[in-house]
């Protein structure tokens, strides 16, 4: 990776806009099958949200190295998408995986529940646990086979085509109907940002399918492990990527793409951009001419952003596992009314709200500096109410944010204040900070019914997008599906000239 060079060569097949995983994982497909590809991303480390990022405790020598996004991500059993994706990108043979036989637990008023990673064990313990529903725990999850399984072309199912014009409530209502189960199966829902009666059906249940379906996993290194991977692969083809480099404009000529201009390294051209970033920024505020993609620009404003998170990671002296977090992730679920939790999120009433405890040494406890442990808090967040404030009124919230999210953590840990050596509070304008996302959003455009995205091949000859704005859908694997997916078209257009 380079990140101070001037020394570079301006002609390239292709450029991607932003080193996510959307953007690397297209830019290794594109740099793997030959062409020459440059990566331009604005921050220090490539990986988007899959990125670390390590602080030194004052007067020692301890590090710890904070994981920024991943909790877990799906699909990595042999046989799976990303197995066969990461496979084949020569990414998956660089990283060391830890599977779980718990994907997490979850603890509401009135249940508290381990629930096994393996589809068929959490079937069962669900039927043990709601008898009463036991029939229709069982016709759910035959749904969800159906929806996860491949259609008669290889692609997707018919059962998962009409899973897109369907709620997750509503698809829940079609099964079961106690609450408390309800609310059990859509613990998940934060994972994509929207609470069952907004969320696609399909959406959850193709996320749901790659825990569930496809093995819960982490990476020992974390996200930043698998971002370094794809770095390694790009760059081994003949790629390069280029950190500090913020694009500030996707150059056109008669209409169609040429290259593309940065703040601090001048311009690069090529016939063809890949863009990672938002596409509210791609289509309104990077392309020279916005007119020329005005099939998007149209669309942009009716379609809504995902939620971003509020999330404290904190570095604590003793083992959390004894100290009473003894689950790598635990969500708690303060009512089983979803439209209470909904109403809560939107004005920003995190004592209404659920929220996340994660002990992350039990994910990668290779990474822990000795005697230490790293704990996360998180609840999701309405990154619109953050914009705006000015900065006194910023600090005020960020730090009422932070006590609510380490009294919390002291739920579980009571005396955690005395242990903590390093707390760093992420708000949605830390994370629009370090990816640029408007309003801090963390899955692109929300996963509403009908999945309204935008295709990958814009309408502006040579751009593309590629992650979570794109098709399918957000999260690790979803970013990657997406850039993966979007270099298969752009090898389409090249050869058909
Ligand atoms: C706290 C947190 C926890 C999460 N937990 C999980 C989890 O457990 N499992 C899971 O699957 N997903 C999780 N996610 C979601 C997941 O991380 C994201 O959906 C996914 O990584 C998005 O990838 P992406 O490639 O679309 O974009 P991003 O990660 O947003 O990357 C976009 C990149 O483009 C760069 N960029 C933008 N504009 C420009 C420009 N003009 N010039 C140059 N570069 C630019 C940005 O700097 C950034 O690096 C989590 C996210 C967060 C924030």
């Amino acid at each position: 990776m380079r990140d101070a060079k001037n020394d570079v060569e301006r002609s390239w097949d292709a450029i991607v806009v932003g080193a996510g995983l959307g953007g690397l994982s297209a830019a290794a497909r594109l740099a793997g099958s030959g062409m020459r590809v440059l990566v331009l991303e604005q921050h220090v480390y490539a990986g988007g949200y899959a990125h670390h990022f390590l602080r030194k405790v004052r007067g020692t020598k301890v590090v710890y190295d904070f994981d920024v996004a991943l909790h877990q991500t799906g699909d990595l059993a042999p046989g799976r998408t990303m197995y066969d994706l990461l496979s084949k990108l020569g990414v998956l043979p660089q990283l060391r995986l830890r599977q779980f036989d718990v994907a997490y637990r979850t603890v509401g008023p009135q249940h508290d529940h381990q629930v096994p990673a393996k589809a068929d064990a959490y079937e069962q313990m669900l039927v043990e646990a709601y008898p009463h529903e036991a029939k229709g725990v069982r016709s759910l999850f035959q749904a969800l086979r159906a929806i996860d399984a491949p259609g008669p072309d290889g692609g997707l199912s018919p059962e998962a085509f009409a899973s897109m014009d369907q709620s997750l409530k509503q698809l829940m209502d079609d099964h079961v109907r106690d609450e408390r189960l309800q609310s059990v199966f859509a613990t998940l829902w934060g994972y994509i940002g929207l609470l069952p009666a907004d969320a696609s059906a399909f959406s959850y249940a193709r996320m749901w399918a790659s825990y569930h379906f496809g093995g819960c996993f982490y990476m020992e290194g974390g996200g930043q492990a698998l971002s370094d991977a794809f770095v390694r692969v790009i760059e081994s083809n003949g790629g390069q990527v280029m950190l500090r480099a913020e694009v500030d404009s996707i150059q056109t000529e008669a209409g169609r793409v040429t290259g593309v201009s940065t703040k601090r390294r001048g311009a690069f051209r090529a016939p063809v951009v890949v863009s990672n970033a938002a596409a509210p920024l791609t289509f309104q505020t990077l392309l020279d001419d916005p007119t020329v993609a005005s099939e998007e620009t149209s669309r942009l404003d009716a379609l809504p952003l995902s939620c971003s998170i509020h999330q404290a990671y904190l570095g604590i002296r003793g083992d959390a596992t004894k100290l009473g977090l003894p689950d790598r992730t635990c969500f708690f679920v303060r009512s089983y009314d979803f439209e209470e939790e909904k109403k809560a999120l939107e004005i920003g009433d995190y004592g209404a709200q659920g929220w996340l405890l994660g002990n992350h040494g039990l994910a990668d406890p290779k990474h822990l500096p000795a005697g230490r442990s790293i704990v996360h808090a998180a609840l999701m967040a309405n990154g619109r109410l953050w914009e705006g404030l000015d900065e006194p009124t910023y600090r005020e919230r960020k730090r009422d944010l932070e006590t609510f999210l380490v009294d919390r953590v002291a739920d579980a840990i009571p005396d955690v204040r005395d242990r903590i050596e390093i707390c760093e509070t992420g708000t949605p304008h830390t994370m629009h900070r370090y990816s640029l996302n408007p309003t801090g959003s963390i899955y692109g455009y929300a996963a509403t019914v009908g999945t309204p995205h935008l295709p990958p091949r814009s309408s502006v000859p040579g751009l593309y997008l590629a992650g979570a704005w794109g098709f399918p859908a957000a999260g690790f694997e979803g970013a990657m599906i997406s850039g993966w997916t979007t270099a298969g078209l752009v090898f389409e257009d090249v050869e058909r000239g």
